[in-house]
């Protein structure tokens, strides 16, 4: 028997909630904030052969497609409330939905945010999730607010994922281990909310990385007006990053993408602060530099010396 829309809404999407006053099935669902609290929203879609490859398990697509809103959560500082789906799939494929749900699931659970809704439609693979998370009035962290002078950290490793993504085009060879490790970072993205949570009056600006560091570290510097010195040295990577050639290295470190990791400034004075933010999250941090009053970003070697930057953001209406 066919399986229509509404069954798979509720064999697939249709978990009870715990928090919300009221969750899928009706015209809306219905939220209670915390007395107090301010809504951190956020939206990203995900298409198929432009931001997942169509031999990304399932599981892995749930993950991901709940990740990549997370990061955003966290990159505010937001504490994760609900979010809701839409759907639109080619056709109905059981084995995939129940995969989908699983890695959807297991994220959501692992942060606490519950599925409250959603639209479920026919057509090409495209997955469109909204989150909803809490912040305390006035400690969002935002991508203005860096001052020259401040500090440049970032979480976690660099350029694994682009790596992934290269190794997947026959662009670099990577065996074994090698390749499940960077396959992992692309398509398991661990989104950073405790050590957003943990930054919020620290942080003097943060954003999540999804284009690339020279990118997104330019929002930053547009949003706050000021510049800054990256040391490519002290970005850090994993061996398998380390192990390319330098023009690759680079890529993967400055125009990678789908890090999902933050990146973030904050004051020199709250250095300690920052290094117990990263402890009480269990992330790593590293500073990667130092934002100046000179507009731009300067890229310097391990020596000072400053190289000439050709990496830019990935942009989806500008062609490579
Ligand atoms: P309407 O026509 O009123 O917009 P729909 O028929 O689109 O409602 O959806 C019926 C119910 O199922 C709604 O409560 C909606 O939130 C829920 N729903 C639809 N698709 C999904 C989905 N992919 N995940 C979770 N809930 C969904
Ligand atoms: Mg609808």
């Amino acid at each position: 028997m066919a399986v229509g829309e509404f069954d798979l809404i509720a064999k697939y999407f249709a978990r009870p909630v715990r928090h919300a006053v009221l969750g899928g099935g009706d015209d809306c669902a219905l939220l209670q904030p915390t007395p107090g609290m301010q809504w951190a929203v956020s939206t990203d879609a995900l298409v198929e052969g432009r931001h997942f490859l169509s031999t990304v398990p399932p599981d892995a697509l749930g993950h991901k497609s709940l990740a990549v809103n997370l990061s955003d959560l966290a990159a505010c500082g937001a504490r994760p409330v609900a979010f809701t789906l839409s759907l639109t799939l080619p056709r109905v494929d059981e084995t995939f939905l129940a995969g989908f749900a699983q890695g959807l699931y297991a994220l959501a659970d692992a942060h606490g945010i519950e599925l409250v809704g959603g639209d479920t439609t026919a057509g090409p693979l495209n997955i469109g999730i909204t989150v909803m998370g809490e912040v305390p009035p006035g400690q969002a962290l935002r991508r203005g607010g860096a001052k020259a002078g401040d500090e440049l950290w970032v979480s976690g490793r660099l350029g694994d994922a682009r790596l992934a993504l290269e190794a997947f085009r026959g662009q670099a060879s990577l065996r074994g281990e090698a390749f499940e490790d960077v396959r992992r970072a692309m398509e398991r993205p661990q989104p950073r909310v405790a050590l957003g949570i943990a930054l919020r009056g620290i942080a003097s600006a943060a954003i999540d990385l999804s284009d690339g560091l020279v990118g997104d570290l330019g929002h930053v510097l547009r949003a706050s007006a000021v510049g800054a010195t990256l040391r490519l040295a002290d970005i850090p990577h994993g061996p398998h990053v380390a192990a390319c050639g330098e023009a690759q290295r680079r890529t993967c470190l400055l125009a990678g993408g789908d890090d999902y990791e933050l990146l973030f400034a904050a004051p020199a004075a709250a250095h300690a602060q920052v290094r117990d933010a990263g402890a009480r999250a269990g992330v790593p941090v590293t500073r990667i530099g130092t934002l100046d009053t000179a507009p731009g970003l300067r890229v310097v070697d391990a020596h000072g010396a400053q190289l000439t930057l050709t990496e830019r953001a990935f942009d989806h209406f500008i062609p490579d």
